[in-house]
């Protein structure tokens, strides 16, 4: 039998106290997910963190968002796999519809099977519940400095640091600096320099609906549910420990203009979904109000992420589509990767070559999955059929196979398994 990832408590190395030599500054740029993970694994490294949000304050604003075995091991890795675990939805099935015709496709089990196979449960949080634990963990963490209201325009660097040039002209100097400032970053502008985002020409309308609202039959407390119609398709979990319905429905319409948040009539999101026919899914996003409008945006993959004491994590890196469920568990996995690094090597500039080295092509393949997923959530007719057919005839292993690649443990360095063959997660 494997060794078993270490659970909360057990870390898989004591931060040391002191490192050999002194310890450097981190500059992490943004206090999104990514930015504040970053800043738990350089604390955990042994380094400090400063860690500079625009935002008047640490917050995050949002719906749902899903945690797969893979993000739930990289908190692990940081502390939080038990508080992760404890305030998730574990979910029970990735449930596929016919949004058409109401045929129930297949579903993608998530119990006992997939959590012996993946080591971890599939959960679903409000995005302001992770931040929130992450946030907490940094607050408690004496070599972490959070500062907010601190917008961060670039950067300069030298032989000897790295500096954030701050929007009301100050600065914050440290001996490396982590852009993870999120799609439109200032730090990927000036180190890519690759302009505007995608745009995806695919807007996603989001509602939250409290449960007591929602009819009994149609609550599936422990599924997220996929209605899948042509050029369309709905999205809805529990969240919130199951007080909530969070309700996501994207249209792949066109759009040109990238908006994010905008309030929209719950007329025009039943026109834009009304390919789903399905009397369940019309039922489900009736019950939608305040509806808000998305988007969605992404970019191409590349591969220099780095300049030098510079690099850039989490979506100022690898921005996707939100359809793989992953751009949050990805910018995990890079923020524990970059502080087992730290760990492992002496010279910054290597460190970060190699982050980014070990981290592309996996986060490419996630960008273009992302992109590619939509080919089966939107076709019509014939190609629909056939697709169902497909799916339909999966078993069940085969459906675990199809999403291992995304979920399975990763190993960072300080693990020497892949797998985990022990008791599931309760
Ligand atoms: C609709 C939707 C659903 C999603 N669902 C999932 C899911 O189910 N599972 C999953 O894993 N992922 C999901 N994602 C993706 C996930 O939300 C992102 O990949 C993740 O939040 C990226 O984190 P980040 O910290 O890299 O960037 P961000 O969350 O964008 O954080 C960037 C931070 O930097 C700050 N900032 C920006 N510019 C500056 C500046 N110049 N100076 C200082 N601070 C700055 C911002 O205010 C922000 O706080 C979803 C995304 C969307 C849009």
């Amino acid at each position: 039998m494997s060794a078993l990832p270490e659970r909360d408590g057990q870390p898989p190395a004591a931060p040391p106290d002191t490192l050999p030599g002194a310890p450097a500054t981190v500059v992490v740029v943004g206090g999104g997910i990514g930015g504040l993970a970053t800043a738990l694994a350089v604390s955990r490294a042994g380094h400090r963190a400063v860690v500079l949000e625009r935002a008047p304050e640490f917050a995050e604003i949002g719906a749902g968002i899903q945690i797969a075995p893979n993000g739930i091991l990289a908190l692990e890795r940081l502390g939080l796999g038990d508080a992760v675990r404890a305030a998730g939805v574990h979910m029970a099935e990735l449930r596929f519809m016919d949004g058409v015709t109401g045929e129930h496709v297949t579903s993608l089990t998530l119990t006992e099977r997939y959590r012996r196979r993946f080591g971890n449960p599939y959960v679903v949080v409000h995005r302001a519940e992770l931040h929130g634990l992450l946030l907490k963990a940094c607050l408690a963490d004496a070599r972490i400095d959070l500062r907010a209201a601190t917008a961060v325009t670039g950067y300069r660097q030298d032989g000897r640091g790295a500096t954030a040039l701050l929007a009301g002209g100050g600065t914050v100097a440290g001996d490396a600096l982590i852009g993870a400032d999120g799609i439109h970053s200032a730090v990927r502008a000036q180190l890519v320099g690759d302009g505007e985002p995608r745009i995806s020409g695919i807007t996603v309308y989001r509602a939250i609906v409290p449960m007591e609202r929602v009819p009994e039959e149609l609550r599936l407390p422990t599924s997220v549910t996929w209605w899948a119609g042509p050029h369309c398709h709905f999205v809805h979990y529990p969240i919130a420990g199951g007080a909530f319905l969070n309700l996501a429905a994207s249209r792949d319409n066109g759009a040109t203009e990238a908006i994010a948040g905008v309030a929209v009539g719950e007329e025009l999101v039943h026109a834009q979904l009304a390919g789903l026919t399905a009397p369940a899914a019309r039922r489900l996003l009736a019950l939608g109000e305040g509806w808000r409008s998305w988007v969605l945006v992404d970019r191409d993959p590349v591969d220099g992420w780095t300049d030098g004491r510079v690099a850039l994590l989490g979506d100022a890196a690898h921005p996707m589509l939100h359809y793989a469920a992953q751009g949050a568990c990805q910018a995990l996995e890079d923020a524990v990767l970059l502080g087992e690094l730290m760990v492992q090597t002496t010279e910054l500039t290597d460190t970060l070559e190699r982050f980014a080295a070990e981290r592309h092509a996996r986060t490419a393949a996630i960008q273009r999955a992302a992109r590619e997923s939509v080919r089966l959530w939107h076709p019509a007719g014939e190609d629909a059929t056939a697709r169902n057919k497909l799916l339909g005839g999966l078993s069940e292993d085969e459906l675990h196979e199809h999403v291992a690649w995304m979920h399975d443990i990763r190993p960072f360095p300080s693990m020497d398994h892949h797998n985990y063959d022990g008791e599931p997660w309760a």
